[in-house]
């Protein structure tokens, strides 16, 4: 099922989520109907508070042939850092770039209940720290340059605008 994506503004991107506690048919479902909404949409990523769920989890698939199911994630940075532009499907139209770690090392429990460890680098790398940042209400327009904010302050205003009306 393809579920609807919260939007800039909207109260479900900015709340602290939960960890996972039992992987049961409900979280599958779950995951499997992100997988689905994030495909439709032609994201390469999607966390469950995009969907209003207040989890901590997230599904990606960045084309590399591996669709990605992450629970309970733990993410270490690498001190080196890198620019990239980012989008979000949650804030249509704006692209924008962001500084992030170079490299992480995450550990996360899979759709299985196997636990992963994997060290990735450069779009998998800012997908998984992407992601992981919705999971603690951050969005990336939150970590952009003064400059791009001041640039795209009006936009984000008037998205969140629409949803309050
Ligand atoms: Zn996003």
């Amino acid at each position: 099922m393809v579920l609807e994506i919260k939007i800039y503004g909207e109260e479900a991107l900015r709340v602290k989520t939960e960890e996972v506690k039992e992987i049961n048919p409900e979280i599958i479902t779950i995951l499997n109907d992100m997988v689905e909404t994030m495909q439709e949409a032609n994201g390469v990523g999607l966390a469950a508070p995009q969907v209003g769920i207040n989890k901590r989890m997230f599904v990606l698939d960045i084309g590399d042939g591996i669709i990605r199911k992450v629970i309970n994630p733990r993410i270490e940075y690498s001190e080196e850092t890198i620019e990239c532009e980012e989008g979000c499907l949650s804030i249509p139209g704006i692209y924008k770039t962001v500084k992030r770690a170079k490299t992480v090392k995450v550990e996360y429990t899979n759709e299985k209940n196997e636990k992963i460890v994997e060290e990735v680098s450069e779009l998998l790398s800012r997908a998984f720290q992407h992601e992981n940042d919705h999971l603690d209400g951050i969005l990336f327009t939150d970590k952009v340059s003064p400059v791009a904010k001041r640039l795209i302050r009006k936009k984000l205003q008037a998205m969140a605008k629409r949803i309050k009306e």
